[in-house]
């Protein structure tokens, strides 16, 4: 038991003392919240796992919330993105909610609180309403409306609900406590006039309710046990509970506790910014692969299993911290390696003819993948005319090349052993060609002496008449600082790295021809490569989805 509870995040212990103190296990429910004015970004797979893992964990169910009280920023393409992300995840919930489904409920419960006296019409205009909140340290003046009768105030909010006012001429207002240290406290508006349609309930509604008034009813109607949010909520769960209180509850009353949202280096994870970096081209979209949306990951070549991964080694906190990003590369590299096929692939190529090669080809094989040794071998074609990587190659070399250089030895990758003889340049000194001899005793597997032979280095290398030729997207960082949202005078969009994207041609092992989008494999010695959305057939495009080794420390 000891052992067990200390492998508990918080929240499970909180929900675990919760079991014997005050709810049964069977009346838990969750809820994952999202506002669909974007897409989902890395830091909502950590609210979401959190939340379906709780789910699991406890064998509750977790409704989708869609927390639309904005109709000026929401779409409908959001709402079906969100899902697509969620599923992809391999996260299904129980009820997909809406807050907009509430939004009569929510009306009638704030012709309640009128009834009670507990929320007046305010008809200040926004710029007075917040002059009169005063300060932490010094308390806010009550405005002139706030004696206002019941009876005007339910008569107002009626026609204001019925687009009577214009935008602006008043708010509804909580009546609670003009001099609480909690500014939250102070009046809160809970409805303004809005004369906008709504992604679902069109122009049904000339009012729409704010967010702290929204959140905690939902969260009451669908009876969840436990609402999880971020920090910077904190300070509204007096006023979340305040409103639990306000409205007549029987049934489970729900229970705000708040976590550390995720923050990682080199990325910006809100919305908001994420919307500017599309509707401003810094970027092809919601999910360029640049972007640390899931729809972005997802096209760059991330895995549900690596995001879940890297959640989870992140761990849930109380208190805010920056991750590293390369710890989430490193989540990722770990599960490509188990999963990716191996391929052959030449960057940037030089011509490497052997000399004493005489056939016209042959096939040899190649593991598809060493972590995976019963999904067996491939043929790779092989013949006079190669290419390898121009880095591969030096004419003169220093004693920790081991790769290929005049008078030395080197392994081609499953094939033979093979020496530098020569080379030739053009007229501005770029070589263009290597010239060299093979060892034909010396294939990979053939169990001969001399394929036993041991030699420095081991070149990857495609047959230049079987290669495919392949455009490849090469990523950069997005962002050149490693906080881009945290500069004082400079906006985030500073920051953005200009040469983020670099695209070039490469030559591939002909093996990946009917590779499609989505698809992921290793070229050896380079990295993790996957087949973009906008590949076909005879146009195959890769994006590089992280390299073998981390090199971004260096
Ligand atoms: P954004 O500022 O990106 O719009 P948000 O918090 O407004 O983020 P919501 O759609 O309201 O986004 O968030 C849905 C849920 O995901 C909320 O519970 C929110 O607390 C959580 N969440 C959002 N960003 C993060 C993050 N970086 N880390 C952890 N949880 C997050
Ligand atoms: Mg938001």
């Amino acid at each position: 038991m000891e052992e067990k509870s200390k492998s508990l995040n918080f929240i499970e212990q909180i929900i675990d003392k919760d079991i014997v103190e005050r709810i049964e296990k069977k009346r838990l429910r969750f809820r994952f919240p999202p506002e669909p004015n974007g897409y989902l970004h890395i830091g909502h797979v950590k609210a979401a796992c959190l939340n379906f893992n709780l789910g699991q964990r406890y064998n509750a169910p977790v409704n989708l919330r869609f927390d639309d009280t904005n109709p000026q920023n929401e779409e409908i393409k959001y709402v079906q993105a969100i899902k697509k992300d969620l599923k992809w995840l391999g996260y299904d919930w129980d009820k997909e909610c809406y807050a907009s489904d509430y939004f009569e409920q929510l009306f009638q419960w704030a012709l309640f609180l009128i009834d009670k006296d507990m929320a007046y019409v305010d008809s200040q205009s926004s710029d007075v309403i917040a002059q009169q909140k005063g300060t932490p340290t010094k308390q806010g003046i009550l405005s002139p409306n706030r004696s206002r009768s019941r009876e005007d105030n339910h008569r107002l909010f009626i026609e204001m609900s019925k687009g009577v006012h214009p935008e602006g001429a008043h708010v509804l207002r909580a009546k609670i406590d003009m001099s609480s240290p909690n500014m939250l406290m102070r009046d809160p508006i809970i409805y303004r006039v809005l004369n906008k349609p709504h992604h679902r309930t069109g122009t049904k509604w000339k009012v729409y309710p704010m967010y702290d008034w929204t959140h905690g009813e939902s969260d009451y109607i669908e009876q969840i046990s436990h609402s999880l949010c971020t920090l910077e909520f904190k300070p509204h769960r007096e006023l979340y509970n305040w409103f639990l209180e306000a409205i007549p509850t029987k049934d489970i009353v729900p229970k705000q506790t708040e976590f550390a949202r995720l923050n990682l280096s080199f990325t910006v994870t809100s919305k908001r910014k994420l919307k500017k970096l599309v509707d401003e081209n810094y970027v092809s979209g919601w999910d360029d692969p640049r972007m640390p949306t899931i729809s972005g990951l997802r096209r760059r070549g991330y895995t549900p299993e690596s995001l879940k991964q890297f959640v989870k080694t992140a761990g849930i906190a109380k208190r805010e911290n920056v991750i590293e990003l390369s710890l989430l590369e490193f989540c990722l590299r770990d599960h490509l390696n188990k999963i990716a096929p191996r391929v052959n692939a030449v960057l940037n190529p030089i011509k490497l003819t052997i000399i004493n090669y005489n056939k016209s080809e042959e096939w040899l094989e190649g593991e598809i993948n060493p972590e995976k040794p019963d999904l067996g071998y491939r043929k790779i074609p092989f013949s006079k005319n190669l290419y390898i990587e121009r880095e591969d190659f030096k004419e003169e070399a220093s004693k920790k090349f081991f790769r290929l250089t005049i008078g030395k030895e080197v392994r081609l990758k499953n094939g033979y052993i093979i020496k530098g003889e020569s080379f030739e340049r053009d007229k501005n000194g770029n070589i263009t060609e290597v010239f060299c001899t093979y060892d034909k005793d010396s294939k990979s597997g053939s169990g001969s002496e001399a394929s036993k032979r041991k030699v420095k280095g081991t070149l990857h290398w495609v047959s230049q008449k079987h290669a495919l030729k392949i455009r490849v997207n090469i990523y950069d960082r997005l962002f050149f600082d490693p906080s881009p949202d945290h500069h004082k005078e400079k906006d985030f969009l500073d920051f953005v790295n200009p040469n983020s994207l670099k695209v070039t041609t490469a030559y591939v092992e002909p093996c990946v021809s009917d590779a499609k989008p989505g698809q992921c494999f290793q070229f050896q010695r380079l990295g993790y490569f996957n087949v973009d959305k906008e590949s076909k057939m005879l146009d195959l495009v890769f994006n590089k989805t992280v390299g073998l080794r981390d090199n971004w420390s260096k």
